[in-house]
């Protein structure tokens, strides 16, 4: 395992981390069957990863990731809790409610967090979460007081990630990447204003559906390419630790696919829309069109009904909406030069040919 510098925290972070959504039990809807552990089960699975050379750990809020909070509080006690790094969020964007959700997550880890981020902000949370008596006053304020070490923001939208790369509040951000949904860490890596604060990427296996289609070390390293402190991988069995972190990161040299490689394997399943997620484009009407395309590519890969399900919710306004528009300015800024408009209106065919 090799450690890269977490920003400018002074923390040096395992450069491959342990996401525990899989070890979390309970009734959460996007939990696999099969990552239904209970605690000692939980802790084994932790440990290896300890003892692998992993030494950043990644939770959120009971109940955002069931009972993996508390179980990594539990863990952390077994293995020395100076020896780890706890990394915690919660989705509370008011001042008031991220205050208390921190005390909340210092009782159920049973200590202080190291890192812990407003989670899963979007552009109607942005200005309660950066305004005044928001959520990141709260958590410097947290700071100030020694209840969490360094603050940060977990979003999947570019621009937020922007914001709290300007903002001296935030030590470390969080955002998403892999192989197909590039274009958000290409810009990171070209936008110097990100440098100065830790980055850590989700997301690298896309909930689970590209190891079925490229190797996870092609997955994992695809990600150590970009200036990020730590890629996060969500774990839940011994053998997933050892498939993430058992092989030296640095050699042999791994051969990276393009994405026009990447969409050359998807065609084998179905027609992929060629879009890495970069964000550049932008509907006046508010249709987000590169999570219609993600939902749109998720579907095909093998999650289906989750994905159908959030596609329904208000594509046919969105589709109607493109069938008006005349200066068409999505299409304006897409480096793919993908045809928004006509791809808008096959995935909302698509919701309607498999609508129950
Ligand atoms: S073509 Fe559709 S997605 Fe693009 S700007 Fe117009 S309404 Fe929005
Ligand atoms: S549609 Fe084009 S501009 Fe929009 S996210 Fe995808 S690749 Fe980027």
């Amino acid at each position: 395992m090799y450690y890269r510098k977490l920003g400018n925290t002074g923390l040096e972070v395992s450069e491959i981390s342990f996401g525990t959504i899989p070890i979390l039990q309970g009734n959460i809807p996007v939990l696999p069957a099969y990552f239904n552990l209970d605690e000692s089960e939980a802790l084994a699975v932790m440990t290896h990863a300890f003892q692998m050379g992993c030494n950043l750990f990644d939770t959120a809020i009971v109940p955002e990731y069931g009972d993996a909070e508390i179980k990594l509080g539990k863990f952390a006690a077994c293995v020395g809790r100076e020896r780890i790094i706890i990394s915690d969020k919660a989705r509370f964007f008011g001042g008031g409610e991220m205050y208390r959700a921190v005390e909340t997550s210092c009782e159920n880890l049973g200590t202080v967090p190291d890192l812990y981020f407003v989670h899963q902000v979007d552009a109607s949370h942005e200005e309660e979460v950066f305004g005044r008596g928001g959520a990141l006053d709260a958590l410097a304020e947290l700071k100030a007081e020694g209840k969490i070490r360094f603050a940060g923001v977990a979003t999947h939208y570019y621009d937020i990630l922007l914001r709290g790369a300007q903002d001296e509040r935030v030590d470390v951000l969080q955002g998403s990447g892999n192989l197909l949904e590039r274009g958000m860490l290409d810009r990171i890596r070209q936008e110097t204003r990100f440098r100065g604060k830790g980055f850590l990427v989700n997301k690298v296996y896309a909930a689970g559906l590209l190891p079925a289609r490229f190797p996870v070390r092609t997955l994992i390293g695809f990600a150590l390419e970009y200036p990020v402190s730590s890629v996060l991988v969500g774990l839940g069995t011994k053998e997933q630790v050892e498939a993430a972190m058992g092989w030296d990161t640095r050699n042999p040299k791994r051969a990276v696919p393009s994405f026009e490689e990447v969409l050359s394997v998807l065609e084998k399943e179905y027609a992929p829309i060629p879009c890495d997620r970069c964000q550049r484009c932008v509907c006046p009407y508010g249709t987000e069109i590169h999570t219609l395309f993600r939902q749109y590519q998720y579907f095909y890969l093998g999650k289906d009904y989750w994905a159908l399900k959030k596609l329904g919710l208000g594509i046919s306004e969105s589709a109607r909406h493109c069938q008006e528009c005349v200066a068409m300015p999505c299409m304006d800024t897409c480096p793919q030069k993908i045809r928004i408009a006509q791809e808008i209106q096959k995935i909302e065919k698509l919701t309607r040919e498999y609508a129950v």
